[in-house]
């Protein structure tokens, strides 16, 4: 029989969300001949798991699963998922791929040994080479275990367009209880659009700027998929829901273009709810055609989402790079222009987070606090009630310059599952935490971090 591959995306308290990237590589095997299945684990209660597992591996009978770790949120479940599988169903080869995989590299093979090989970037060609029964040693992108031994290969294989583009993201048949997924994503933003892989900026505290990027997939320039494949994936999600989120403002112009092919389209025009993840403040000319390519209503208001992240101008630019930055004076009359086109019939997200370097004392954190909450203070009054600020701990990405520069022993992956442990358990900090923040600067005394979150909550 031909082999055949599970993907699972592991259990996770933060995230029900699949990489968008599976989907496509499910949709490719499938095309190359290799039966593949997903599986998602976050959708599920947690005295359930091992049920729907053995379920999905019982009825589909795969010769290998595929354990998602991309976010670094998924790592306990990683673990639970991994140690589950090899401890009941030892025939079973184990691989994993994401940025958090790609990452720690050979470490990971290392501490867990229910491990057999780790794809590092782009996956889509090792694994049918691996499916096809291709001698490890001939694979490129992978990191393997042979007779105790651990080997990595080089990473030659990066997807081209024409490749990216041949393939859907969207296929929800190849997910076990899509409905349930569905029925979650449409609670929230939506399905997230698949328009491409990497970036060519580096906020410091991003794991998928160009610099993680080439440290976690050794990529070193975007891919972009052809407006064509879009706009199918759209057609084809037509039939599941009618609510998506692009978060992939890497080119404005392409994402211009693909808005007037939306329009241009009578089967496309006005059938979708967009939510709209900015890198950026957004210009007229953007504003207008997404306005017309995307319905909206009084009653059903897409979201754009803005992430200064700080109040303060210069830490901002110091962060971000100079590339999308913007004044917190521009992103008020961005706010305005946003607000004229659509009527106010939109909402706008924005998104600030603690802590950061730059914000490294407890007057540098109050001041913060202070600004942010007077923002919060002066929408309101001026009746901006479709904004929303949010102020929450930041997830220390793993890979990212934050991690690199601030963690101790940021290649060994118990510095991650023993931070998140520390986090969950509240071994430190009494307050509750938004996100896996390990990073706080350390000029903030354990005192002061006490007394700004005390802070944050009263004014919440
Ligand atoms: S946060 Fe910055 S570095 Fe990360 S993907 Fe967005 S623009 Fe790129």
């Amino acid at each position: 029989m031909k082999n055949r591959i599970l993907f699972i995306n592991p259990p996770s308290d933060y995230f029900i969300h699949i990489p968008m990237g599976t989907f496509g590589l499910s949709d490719y095997l499938n095309r190359t001949g290799f039966k593949s299945m997903i599986l998602n684990l976050s959708l599920y209660e947690a005295n359930d798991l091992g049920k729907h597992l053995d379920q999905c591996i019982n009825d589909f009978s795969p010769s290998y699963v595929g354990i998602m770790l991309h976010w670094q949120e998924s790592i306990e479940g990683f673990i639970w998922t991994g140690e589950y599988i090899k401890k009941k169903y030892n025939d079973i080869k184990i691989v994993c791929g994401g940025f958090t995989a790609g990452y720690f590299g050979e470490n990971l093979l290392k501490k867990f040994r229910f491990l057999d090989v780790l794809i590092k970037g782009d996956p889509e060609k090792p694994l049918e080479l691996l499916l096809e029964g291709e001698d490890y040693q001939n694979i490129p992108n992978i990191i393997y275990r042979s007779k105790n031994e651990i080997f990595s290969n080089r990473i030659t294989y990066y997807i081209d367009e024409s490749t990216l583009s041949n393939i859907s993201f969207c296929n929800l048949d190849l997910l076990f209880d899509y409905d349930k997924y569905i029925s979650l994503l449409e609670k929230g933003l939506g399905f997230p659009l698949f328009v491409g892989r990497g970036c060519v900026n580096n906020c410091s505290y991003c794991g998928g700027s160009s610099k993680s990027y080439r440290l976690h997939s050794e990529r070193t320039k975007p891919v972009f998929r052809s407006f064509d494949s879009i706009m199918s994936d759209l057609k084809k999600l037509d039939k599941y829901t009618n609510k998506v989120y692009i978060c992939y403002d890497l080119n404005r112009d392409f994402i211009k273009g693909l808005f007037r092919e939306i329009i241009n389209d009578k089967n496309l025009k006005n059938k979708f709810i967009l939510n709209y993840g900015a890198w950026a403040l957004l210009d007229e000319e953007f504003l207008v055609l997404y306005k017309d390519a995307f319905c909206f209503s009084a009653n059903r208001r897409p979201v754009i989402e803005l992430s200064p992240e700080v109040f303060d101008d210069d830490v901002r630019k110091q962060i971000k790079g100079s590339n999308n930055y913007y004044s917190i004076d521009e992103l008020i009359e961005n706010i305005n222009l946003i607000n004229s086109i659509f009527d106010k019939n939109i909402y706008i997200s924005l998104y600030f987070s603690r802590y950061h370097e730059g914000i490294d004392t407890f007057m540098k954190i109050r001041r913060e606090i202070a600004d942010i909450y007077k923002l919060k203070n002066e929408i309101l009054m001026s009746n901006k009630l479709n904004v929303v600020i949010r102020y929450d701990h930041l997830s220390t990405d793993v890979g990212s310059t934050y991690w690199e520069k601030y963690i101790s022993n940021p290649y060994d992956v118990d510095t991650l599952v023993s931070g998140f442990k520390v986090i969950k358990t509240h071994q430190y900090h009494s307050f509750p935490y938004n996100n896996i923040c390990l990073f706080i600067p350390e000029k903030i005394k354990f005192e002061e971090i006490l007394k700004s979150e005390k802070i944050i909550f009263l004014l919440r």
